[in-house]
């Protein structure tokens, strides 16, 4: 049965590092549940305190309504999975995912019939007398995946999961672990600094930034209102204009800024005259105005440095009052912009988010 995982106030340091700074959270029953970051900001520590690896110094965590603090890892019902996978190599497929459901003192047949279902799940199926070591870095992280899955747990707990395997990989990974999610409704708990795995699967994500939860949010609102530059250039990409508000009023700002008067129409934060704000601007806001057709309330002269066609996209490198800003061209025609060139950039007021500094 799944079960839903609180933090209250919990903290843990070691020596002087404040690993996780006081963090309150409510992970819902069932949720596929992302906690995003840079190296270093607490992520594992996190995951760790929720396995049960590490007691929280201060605080509490909570399944369900019970008061975990105290009940060993083994007790509290929840399947990890490693970055490094962390297979028992000498052991066969069968084996590494039997362990826990020996652990759990299960029968011959019953345990026989999960490895059956979990390597199943995984798509896996033909692999249950192989040696693990023989086994290619995809094909282990699903058998990780389904030593996880095999014992039913209340938390599924993922570690940087397939942030070994390569591109294509990765992206498959990602539909089939979004499609286990689909199926088994675990409570799944999910650490990485990949933005695109974070954006592609969770339900909501937390962004963590030195110990301390900045913002928690669906990946939608975390990408289009950002609570901070910090979060808006570490999910996805994003260009900084700085200035100073010039009017606020009504969800609604003009400021002055080094490439002129930028208009918005997505103010959330609290803003008055004479506010420095740096104004974050997705790539794909910029929009590339030859002809002057566009009704974009905002308009930038811009100098274009360089050109990186990609086929279904093309990016542009570009200068405008000395800052360098990166524009997302979809759908190339056949025309073609080179370095040097002046162009016009519209940029409607809904796409330009003005971020207290
Ligand atoms: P990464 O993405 O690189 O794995 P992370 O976000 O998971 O990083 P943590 O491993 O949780 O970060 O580390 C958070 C902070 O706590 C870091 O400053 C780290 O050096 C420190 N830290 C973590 N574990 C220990 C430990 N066992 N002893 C001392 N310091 C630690």
């Amino acid at each position: 049965m799944a079960v839903a995982v609180e933090l209250n106030h919990v903290t843990k340091a070691f020596d002087t590092t404040l690993a996780v700074n006081d963090v309150s959270l409510k992970i819902e029953k069932g949720e596929f549940f992302f906690l995003l970051g840079p190296s270093g900001c607490g992520k594992s520590t996190f995951l760790r305190i929720v396995a049960g690896f590490y007691k929280p110094d201060t605080g509490e965590l909570r399944f369900d309504d019970t008061v975990v603090n105290n009940v060993p890892p083994h007790q509290r019902n929840t399947g990890m999975v490693f970055q490094n996978y962390a297979l028992w190599p000498h052991m066969s497929v069968a084996e590494n995912i039997e362990y826990g459901l020996t652990l759990r003192k299960l029968e011959k047949p019953e345990r026989q019939e999960k490895i059956a279902r979990a390597l199943e799940m995984v798509q896996m199926e033909d692999y249950h007398d192989r040696a693990v070591n023989t086994l290619s870095g995809g094909q282990q992280q699903r058998i990780a995946l389904a030593r996880a899955l095999v014992i039913e747990p209340s938390v599924l707990l993922l570690d940087e999961p397939i942030s070994n395997l390569d591109a294509a990989l990765r992206q498959q990974m990602r539909d089939e672990i979004k499609q286990i999610h689909d199926r088994t409704n675990i409570t799944t708990f999910y650490v990485t600094h990949d933005q695109v795995d974070a954006l592609s699967m969770a339900h909501r994500m937390a962004i963590m930034q030195d110990g301390v939860i900045v913002q928690v949010g669906t990946p939608r609102e975390v990408y289009q209102f950002p609570k901070n530059a910090f979060v808006a250039s570490f999910i996805g990409e994003t260009n900084f204009i700085s200035g100073k508000v010039q009017h606020a009023a009504n969800g609604t700002a003009t400021i002055e800024t080094p490439v002129g008067t930028l208009h918005s129409k997505t103010v959330y934060h609290e803003l008055t005259q004479g506010t420095s704000v740096q104004c974050s601007i997705r790539p794909e806001a910029l929009i590339v105005d030859s002809n002057g057709s566009s009704s974009a309330e905002n308009r930038v002269n811009a100098t274009v440095t360089a050109v990186n066609y990609l086929g279904r996209v093309e990016e542009y490198q570009l200068i405008a009052a000395d800052i360098p800003l990166k524009a997302v061209h979809y759908n190339p025609g056949t025309e073609a912009k080179k370095p040097g060139d002046i162009i016009q950039l519209a940029i409607s007021a809904e796409m330009v988010v003005p971020l207290p500094d």
